[in-house]
């Protein structure tokens, strides 16, 4: 049992309202595989350039990240660039430098393509097509996207989000997608084009799932200081993921455990910046703050 990722592999340039930090580590991949990897199993498959700093390599060993699958290529590690607002939940994307991923084709080694459980990370959608197409149905499908592939390669977004079980999305993307500004509409509109469940991310204001049975809706975790929101969204998504493949199961129950482990792990992330909180979190950790949620959410029946 494991997850297979795809999804960038990043040296980003982040500027938040207090500080700047450049050649970062970062990537969607990246975050979801150091999430994930507390819970379960993970299989990287991805790009970096002959740039990529052997630090960030032993960081996927030491969590014991298979990087069969990354491909170190000449040329330079794919940059992202963006800055904060005050109101960090607003970021603006100054730069992005695809480099490496320019040419990347992902090749999926053949010890991979039965890996029951794929999070397709943001990428572009045709990539993520592509890695579809090449290994054998998986149990679960699971996907991120962002607004630059709304813009400009819907057709191909549209594709993969009909093979997705589970689709993650912020709030302003499905707005954007769907065309539709209330959230619970947009949610049943993408459960017709046929994932079965919907996560709209919503930053610091937490996550709410939707399915045809009805909502469940997750609280961001209440923080007094969050130095860099960057990867909550990836790392959002490795909670979730590896819950659910570390259960097995899929149920009501387990998918409303998993948008908390999901809201849990990504409370940590926003503490520091880059993986630098990951790098030294522990399980007793997330369990400790895991049961935080339910006190703070938790109320009585008159
Ligand atoms: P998040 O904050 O969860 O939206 O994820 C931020 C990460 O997404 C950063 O580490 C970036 O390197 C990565 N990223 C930004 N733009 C892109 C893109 N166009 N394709 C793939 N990854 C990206």
């Amino acid at each position: 049992m494991a997850i297979l990722v795809v999804g960038s592999v990043a040296l980003d340039t982040i500027e938040t309202p207090f500080a700047r930090r450049e050649d970062a580590l970062g990537g969607s991949a990246m975050y979801f595989s150091v999430g994930a990897s507390f819970f379960s199993d993970v299989r990287l498959v991805g790009v970096v350039g002959t740039d990529f700093p052997a630090d960030a390599i032993t960081l996927l060993q030491n969590h014991n990240v298979d990087i069969t699958g990354l491909q170190q290529v000449e040329g330079k590690t794919f940059r992202w660039s963006g800055r904060y607002h005050m109101d960090m939940n607003q970021r603006d994307t100054l730069d992005t430098q695809l480099n490496v991923f320019e040419e990347f084709s992902p090749k999926i080694p053949d010890e991979y393509k039965s890996t029951d459980y794929h999070f397709l990370a943001n990428i572009h959608p045709a990539l993520q097509l592509d890695v579809l197409s090449q290994v054998e149905k998986p149990e679960l499908i699971i996907t991120d996207t962002m607004n630059l592939w709304i813009d400009t390669t819907p057709d191909d977004l549209w594709k993969v989000i009909a093979q997705t079980d589970i689709m993650l999305i912020s709030d302003s993307e499905i707005r954007q997608l769907t065309d539709e500004p209330n959230l619970l509409v947009a949610g049943k509109k993408l459960l017709k084009e046929g994932p079965e469940y919907v996560v709209i991310k919503k930053g610091e204001h937490g996550a709410m799932l939707v399915d045809n049975g009805g909502v469940f809706f997750a609280p961001g975790f209440p923080l007094e200081d969050i130095v860099d929101p960057t990867g909550a969204g990836d790392v959002f998504a490795a909670g979730l993921v590896g819950y659910l493949e570390k259960t097995g199961t899929v149920t009501d129950v387990t998918l409303r455990q998993a948008v908390i482990y999901g809201s849990t792990l990504a409370s940590f992330n926003v503490e520091d910046f880059s993986l630098e909180r990951l790098k030294t979190l522990t399980e007793d950790e997330i369990k400790e703050r895991y049961r935080m949620f339910k006190q703070i959410t938790h109320f009585e029946s008159e």
